[in-house]
């Protein structure tokens, strides 16, 4: 067994961490070095950063709860394992299953229809109790694993706990490379994978790996409050009156991979095509931070949670971090 499998909580090192610790760290557990059976690692790297935006709380230690954790990365081994037929454990001789596997397989032959069907289609009590067996599982045996392999630098953690503790060094470093740890991340997941798969289900293999994590196509929960209840009848970018209106991420989607009320837009159809994948320029930025201090007065159940992990230089870090990235200004 591979150390730090049996922890069961973990402290961060205090005091401040540079970003060549950070990379040394990460190229680390990118490395055959770091012990791996499964591609679990990778999971809860990419999970984590797909989370980076469902963070609370400021200051020295940033929260994400197991069940945002988990529910992100159920969702992308759905894809892998169910539509992709990708293969995430090396063989031990007695199984050539990982436990998610076999929780999805297990599930499929209850409910062949599911086979079918996005994970988030997949009914609530069912979904939540798969969720809920995946956290107990990998909690137990990669949270504490992936801890020793950071040297304690990345969070800190309690299996009997609600969540992980992001240090607020590595949030930082996180965000800032975002784009760079994603694609290294692909990258040494996709080797894995390669070593264990047939050649037939690995082709195409980077690009299933990034569509792992589906878009959502219904944004009329956004629109319908940005449009009813804020009353933005013209489109943010050309000030046009809206008839047809597309609702729009300001930082791309590609790059947050989150559906978050205060990163919505409406726009009229021009706009949003010319915007496409790109950031907006600079002036909006401003633009979207003062509708933000107004949108959240907004007196809604629903506006009060979707802000609840905001924090006020999130957009502008994130349209920087974004840039340095390699996203063009619209
Ligand atoms: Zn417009």
């Amino acid at each position: 067994m591979a150390a730090g499998w049996n922890q069961t909580s973990g402290t961060f090192r205090e005091g401040p961490i540079d970003e060549n610790t950070f990379w040394m760290l990460f190229n680390y557990v990118f490395s055959d070095s770091s012990a791996k059976r499964t591609t679990y690692k990778f999971g809860l790297i990419k999970s984590i950063l797909d989370n980076l935006f469902n963070s609370e709380g400021e200051d020295c230690s940033l929260f994400i709860s197991y069940e945002n954790l988990f529910g992100k990365f159920s969702e992308n081994y759905w894809n892998l394992v169910t539509k992709y037929h990708l293969k995430q454990m090396l063989s031990d001789g007695k199984s050539e299953y990982s436990k998610i596997e076999q929780l999805f397989m297990t599930l499929i032959h209850e409910e062949p229809s599911f086979a079918a069907i996005p994970f988030t289609s997949i009914p609530e009590t069912k979904r939540n109790s798969i969720i809920k067996q995946i956290s107990t599982e990998c909690r137990r045996n990669v949270i504490g694993a992936l801890h020793r392999d950071f040297q304690d630098c990345l969070y800190a953690f309690d299996l009997k706990g609600d969540g992980i503790f992001l240090n607020t060094y590595a949030f930082n470093f996180m965000l800032k490379y975002k784009v760079e740890i994603e694609k290294l991340n692909y990258y040494a997941w996709a080797k894995f994978l390669e070593k264990i798969n047939d050649e037939s289900v690995v082709v195409k293999l980077l690009e299933k790996l990034e569509l792992a994590t589906p878009q959502r196509d219904n944004l009329s929960v956004f629109q319908q409050v940005l449009y009813k209840e804020f009353e933005q009848y013209n489109c943010f970018y050309c000030r046009r009156k809206l008839h047809e209106i597309h609702v729009d991420h300001f930082i791309p989607w590609s790059f947050i991979k989150e559906d978050k009320l205060w990163n919505f837009v409406l726009a009229c159809p021009a706009c949003n095509i010319r915007k496409s994948n790109k950031i907006p320029r600079m002036e909006y930025v401003k633009l979207i931070q003062n509708r933000n201090d107004d949108l959240r007065k907004l007196n809604s159940a629903f506006v009060q949670h979707q802000f609840k992990t905001y924090k006020p230089n999130l957009i502008s870090d994130m349209w920087r971090y974004a840039q340095s990235g390699g996203f063009v200004l619209m």
